[in-house]
């Protein structure tokens, strides 16, 4: 990260950059330790929204190391996603047909508490280079099937605007590539190194999509606000991610809120509501899944449909993906289907078909 107008490098500089940095906040020794074993780096702008008087605070949860992260249960995992088992290369992930993953840096402007992958973040020092990808590169051109690049973390956004540049032009020369999707916190958690120079480097032939990862509404700033403007500015489409995490959004409410604001105040469409994955070290963050179900109840009956994200599971084992409803089908009989409607109902239905089905309707 070595460009830009210098606000964000200050901020990045004043915060917390290593966990004997903690020694200046009122954080406990115990916590201290799982600093030591788990990357830390908070930036200064993200601190200061720590509500300090509130030991539960979501930010603060999120930022800040606790000693709960050395607590492993029986069943966790280390690649909890099964990343590694669909790596074809260095530094790619491939699970699906059409879309791929690439870690181009392992770096982040912020080291979150709950992340999945916080071990290979952890151990990994391996910034952008081309050479390292360049595996990953010759693997797209000849995976004919490809059509998103997903750079992933790490946090793309951190690295330089010119090397963001230089590997969408390299991506820009595979011609069934479509698009350039990019995960990442930065407009969460360093939303000043948004600019309009990060924006032009990610701008050319391909669609961009950027899909961030907010995950209270304390979290959407004025300068989130602006990072986020920018994105759209460009014409980049623009979702979020988020994760159930115990303590920061397991709340109707705060759900609610959340998503109300990523659409009407950031133009963000929530995408996904993970579940929290099985990663060693974040039991502490993790919900049931009846709780996950619940909270969707609620917001699907509230909300505008623009606001609602799909609540997802990844399987253990590089699996995939499962979308966890909740599921509105009670029973059904032949064409008589039984629904759970959004105000607590049992609503019958009966589907009205052609029988047999009028083929040329169908080919229409
Ligand atoms: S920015 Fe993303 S990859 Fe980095 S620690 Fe946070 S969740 Fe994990």
């Amino acid at each position: 990260m070595s460009d830009g107008n210098g606000r964000w490098q200050n901020d990045l500089q004043d915060g917390i950059r290593r966990a004997s940095d903690l020694q200046r906040l009122p954080v406990g020794e115990a916590d201290h330790a799982a600093g030591g074993s788990f990357k830390v780096r908070v930036p200064a702008s993200h601190l200061s929204l720590i509500d300090w008087q509130d030991p539960d605070d979501p930010i603060r949860r999120q930022a800040l190391p606790s000693a709960r992260e050395l607590e492993f249960l029986d069943g966790e995992l280390e690649d909890p996603i099964g990343d590694a088992v669909h790596s074809p290369v260095p530094r790619v992930t491939h699970r699906y047909a059409d879309r791929v993953l690439l870690y181009p840096t392992y770096i982040c402007a912020m080291y979150c508490r709950h992340c999945f992958r916080k071990e290979s973040v952890s151990a990994e020092a391996a910034g952008y280079t081309l050479a390292a990808l360049q595996p990953a590169l010759e693997y797209f051109a000849r995976t004919s099937s490809l059509r998103e690049v997903i750079l992933t973390g790490g946090d793309p956004l951190t690295m330089a605007d010119d090397q963001l540049r230089e590997l969408r032009q390299h991506l820009e020369t595979i011609p069934h590539l479509r698009m350039i999707r990019i995960h990442t916190r930065v407009p969460v958690t360093l939303p000043t190194r948004v600019t309009p120079e990060l924006v032009d480097a990610l701008a050319g032939r391909l669609m961009t999509c950027v899909v961030t990862q907010f995950n209270h509404p304390r979290e959407i700033t004025l300068e989130a606000r602006e990072a986020c403007r920018l994105l759209r500015g460009a014409g980049f489409m623009l979702l979020n991610q988020s994760v159930l995490l115990a303590g920061v959004n397991d709340s109707v409410d705060v759900m609610k809120a959340l998503c109300q604001e990523l659409v009407y105040a950031l133009g963000a469409k929530p995408y996904y509501l993970h579940h929290c994955d099985l990663a060693r070290g974040i039991s502490h963050f993790r919900t049931s899944i009846d709780r996950g179900l619940e909270i969707m109840r609620a917001l699907r009956g509230d909300l505008s449909g623009l606001c609602v994200p799909t609540y997802v599971l990844d399987l253990p084992g590089g699996y995939g993906k499962i979308p966890l409803g909740p599921n509105y089908v009670q029973t059904r009989d032949g064409n008589d289907w039984v629904f759970a409607s959004y105000d607590q109902g049992v609503r019958a239905y009966r589907e009205i078909l052609r029988c047999p089905p009028d083929r040329e309707e169908v080919q229409d």
